[in-house]
């Protein structure tokens, strides 16, 4: 007996995984959310505009978290009565508004624990560099395919200079900082990011 044979293909098998780890996540975020009176989506939002001091579009933040602008707007609306966003004129187009978190609103999302950190909690540190490495180059896949909007990762910046020390622990280079770096350094969100071409 060959278990190539009978087993579902490796694709499938891994999609079933990370569906039922992404379900787990998701029940954490309700639980922590709730416990702070948010919905997922109104605290995903806030995590958001909390990582951008500057202020976000609305539409940016809809297409961040996955839902529609209508959705993001109710959300926000709901944020903004709590004391935890503010909506002010955009600077770089005074006629559109941005959403800024308050300081309540920064303090809020400090405390919230990201819920992906207890599904990973099981792996260890060369795992999780791994892992990391692995979800950067998923998230460059999806963005060249217009499956997500833009993301401020490292493999997808401009200052980013992919494997130019082969074989060593840091192996990357970011030109911003002026400093080599490894798998482990990679970043998710930088706020210094800005697209390469
Ligand atoms: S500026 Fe930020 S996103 Fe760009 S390569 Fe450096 S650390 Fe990565």
């Amino acid at each position: 007996m060959n278990f190539d044979t009978f087993s579902e293909p490796l694709p499938r098998r891994l999609a079933a995984g990370l569906t039922r780890l992404a379900a787990v996540a998701r029940q954490l975020d309700w639980r922590t959310a709730e416990s702070e009176g948010l919905t997922p989506t109104q605290g995903d939002i806030l995590g958001f505009a909390c990582a951008r001091p500057a202020g976000v579009r609305l539409a940016a933040a809809a297409a961040q978290v996955g839902v529609s602008n209508p959705t993001a707007s109710d959300a926000v609306a709901a944020l903004a009565r709590k004391g935890l966003i503010e909506r002010r004129p955009d600077a770089a187009d005074g006629r559109a508004v941005a959403i800024v978190a308050t300081a309540a609103g920064r303090t809020l999302n400090a405390r919230r624990p990201a819920s992906f950190e207890t599904v990973i909690a099981g792996l260890d540190p060369v795992e999780q560099e791994t892992l990391l490495r692995l979800t950067a180059k998923m998230i460059r896949s999806l963005q060249r395919a217009g499956a997500i909007a833009p993301q401020r990762t490292c493999v997808t910046c401009r200052f980013f200079r992919e494997n130019v020390a082969p074989g060593s622990r840091e192996p990357h280079y970011c030109a911003f900082v002026g400093a080599p770096m490894g798998d482990r350094h990679l970043r998710i969100d930088c706020p210094e990011h800005q697209p390469s071409p």
